[in-house]
């Protein structure tokens, strides 16, 4: 006869029992403290807790002395974290991530108004702190059974008709749920389902049918307490003679042997179950099944039992890569299930290679990620992971990628280094050498650099986020070279080559100031200086281009010329529309007489203001009715004089005047009055 003898795989802790575990270890090394109700079902893990120093309280009353207070993965309502806030107790939240997604829900549903039916059982801690974060202004009922809901349909109208969710504690049973959502759905249109029966629980409510349908003999490990555990005694009895067992020495011996005397007369092959319910330690699941390969011991039997119940754990090694989940995050590590037995953890520095990061800026609790082991400690059932070793690998290959294809990479300037600095990209490190990190050296011929002063330009690097291209790989030492220079080459020259192909006279651009001289300015158009020479800055007359612009300043420009072969451009800045020429010639023509300023004075004549802008010519000739050969001796820069218009060059923009006209009119218009007077004399004298 063979006897064989299968745990089921999901047998055991879930990772939010698993975690509330964790921290009540950590609470029992740093001093102990207080579970708010039983941490799990399972009295032996709890005695266990209090000989550690970590006890059950009922009430928040009970954690007067100071001590922190961890509530367990089931979770509770609103009221208890506002009490715990009100008499200032230190508490550790090990609420499961999936519980507190079903505290959401109902909060933001019930806050809209929607009634709230939970399927589950009314006095388990899990739902009651599900309805104390339902809004207090809607219903909120707890069902159990089908004659629960039938009930709810025929006396409450509100059921029926008002907006409804409806979820189910995380450790319902599946087939129940399905049940109850057809019946719900047929009474209930203004609904919102949310499944919330949690995977850990499914999975191992069907691995225990799965194992229950090929077994002769069923041993359902968990405390009596426990829902789950229950739920999972309860499926497999549909299949088969079922134990239900809180830890090995409870097992009826007796009663068990006679099951297995009856199988052994039908069959010469007995196999045997044993799953666990979620807060069931995995040293009792061991025990159970030790036990149970002792009392089927025959001599026809040579199984090493505990190497097959190892068989049937998931093992891991150092260097494994795994799928973890992230169960909680918090200053100093990120707590994850692996699917095995042991508790993950991946301290901060083993999360990411950027420095300054804390653990919630990497991850977030539901986030499943790839990491590698790095430790093992079986006896604690401990793994510490690294997840930054395996963004590292697959980053070095991204990199590979970047440098074979020439491609660029971003990546933040993480420390200076001797003779460079150090980029995190990818998760890995990248060494820019100084002579790529497009700093200036302000090296002075052959003169040595000095290396404080280039340290300091670098430091100017660190924190910012760089383009750069990968320009060796070497995978074997891990180590990556690359060029911020090369890359910056590269994006401006492409900017170059667009440039130019769009290039075209009159094409208007906004670009800034680069530098200065006393002829012009020339000004970055995106990747290619223009020069605006001086004249072309402004309408008026000016002798130096700062009397209108700074260096840093935005300039709308236009092009004037442009020769790409010498890679020059020419541009202008004055606006057209304000062209004192046009001005000049809508208001003024010839013969008017105008009041000028003089601006200079040069041996042909004086140059006048007329309006700013425009500026006319007084000749040599024009200047008096005498005879002028210095013109100095009669006008001076700054003099205001009435001249007349004489001539307007519109072609050339030119404008002649001339003082000389007007005296000649002005002496023509006296004598004309005087031989008036005279006319007017001689007729009276008659
Ligand atoms: Fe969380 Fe699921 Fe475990 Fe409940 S059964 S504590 S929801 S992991």
């Amino acid at each position: 006869m063979s006897i064989n003898i299968t745990v089921a795989k999901t047998a055991g802790f879930c990772f939010g029992v698993k975690n509330a575990m964790t921290q009540a270890e950590k609470l029992a090394e740093n001093g102990g403290g207080y579970t708010l109700g039983q941490l799990i079902h399972n009295p032996f893990a709890i005695k266990e807790l209090e000989k550690k120093g970590v006890f059950a309280i009922d009430t928040l009353d009970e954690a007067k002395d100071g001590k922190t207070v961890i509530i367990r993965s089931h979770g509770v309502g609103q009221a208890v974290y506002d009490e715990l806030k009100r008499q200032n107790i230190p508490y550790i939240d090990a609420t499961c991530p999936k519980v507190v997604k079903i505290h959401k829900i109902v909060e933001e549903e019930s806050a809209k108004g929607a009634n709230v039916l939970i399927a589950g059982d009314p006095n388990h801690p899990e739902v009651k702190g599900i309805m104390g974060h339902c809004h207090k202004n809607v219903k909120v009922w707890v069902v159990n059974s089908l004659d629960d809901i039938e009930s709810l349909v025929k006396n409450e109208k509100s059921f029926v008709h008002n907006a409804l969710i409806f979820l189910s504690q995380t450790t319902g049973k599946l087939s129940k749920w399905i049940e109850y959502k057809k019946i719900v759905k047929k009474h209930c249109t203004n609904l919102k389902i949310f499944d919330t029966i949690c995977k850990a629980t499914t999975c191992r409510q069907t691995e225990a049918e799965d194992l229950a349908s090929k077994c002769d003999l069923m041993i359902v490990v968990g405390g009596r307490e426990s829902s789950n555990t229950a739920k999972l005694a309860d499926i497999s009895k549909k299949y088969c003679k079922t134990f239900f067992t809180e830890s090995a020495e409870a097992l009826p011996v007796a009663e068990i042997k006679a099951v297995l005397s009856d199988l052994a007369k039908k069959s010469s092959d007995i196999n045997i179950g044993i799953t666990a319910g979620a807060s069931t330690p995995y040293g009792i699941i061991k025990e159970v099944h030790r036990f149970m390969s002792e009392i089927t011991k025959n001599d026809e039997m040579d199984i090493d039992f505990m190497a097959e119940v190892d068989k049937t754990f998931k093992r891991v090694y150092i260097g494994n890569r795994v799928k973890a989940y992230v169960v909680a995050v918090n200053n100093t590590e990120a707590i994850v299930d692996i699917g095995t037995k042991h508790s993950g953890y991946i301290p901060a520095d083993e999360l990411t290679a950027t420095p300054g990061l804390l653990p919630k800026d990497v991850v977030k609790p539901g986030d499943e990620i790839e990491c590698v082991v790095t430790n093992i400690n079986d006896q604690d059932g401990i793994v510490y992971l690294s997840k930054k070793r395996v963004d590292a690998a697959a980053g070095l290959e991204k990199l590979a990628d970047a440098c074979n294809n020439n491609t660029t990479v971003t990546g933040i300037v993480t420390s200076v280094v001797k003779g460079g600095v150090i980029v995190t990209c990818e998760g890995s490190r990248v060494f820019v050498p100084a002579s790529h990190t497009g700093v200036s050296r302000g090296r002075r011929g052959d003169q040595p650099e000095n290396p404080e002063e280039l340290a300091k330009k670098l430091e100017t690097l660190l924190k910012k986020e760089v383009k750069l291209k990968i320009i060796e790989v070497s995978e074997g030492r891990g180590k990556v070279v690359g060029s911020i220079k090369n890359a910056a080459k590269e994006e401006s020259d492409a900017l170059k080559e667009k440039f130019w192909s769009e290039i075209e006279v009159g094409k208007k651009y906004v670009g800034e100031v680069k530098s200065m001289e006393s002829y012009g300015v020339f000004v970055d158009l995106g990747g290619v200086d223009g020069m605006v020479h001086s004249s072309e800055l402004t309408w008026n007359r000016i002798k130096h281009p700062k009397e209108v612009v700074s260096v840093g300043d935005k300039l709308e420009v236009y092009v004037k010329s442009y020769d790409p072969e010498k890679k020059r451009v020419s541009l202008g800045a004055k606006n057209p529309d304000d062209n004192p020429w046009t001005k000049f010639l809508a208001e003024f023509a010839v013969g008017d007489v105008v009041k000028v300023q003089v601006v200079s004075i040069t041996p042909f004549g004086a140059f006048a203001q007329i309006i700013p802008g425009v500026d006319g010519l007084i000749h040599i000739s024009q200047i008096s009715l005498d005879r002028v050969t210095n013109v100095a001796q009669y006008l001076t820069v700054g003099q205001v004089v009435e001249a007349k218009i004489t001539e307007v060059d519109e072609e050339k923009s030119r404008v002649s005047l001339s003082i000389k006209e007007l005296l000649e009119e002005s002496a023509g218009d006296e004598e004309e009055a005087a031989e008036e007077e005279t006319e007017g004399t001689e007729e009276a004298a008659e």
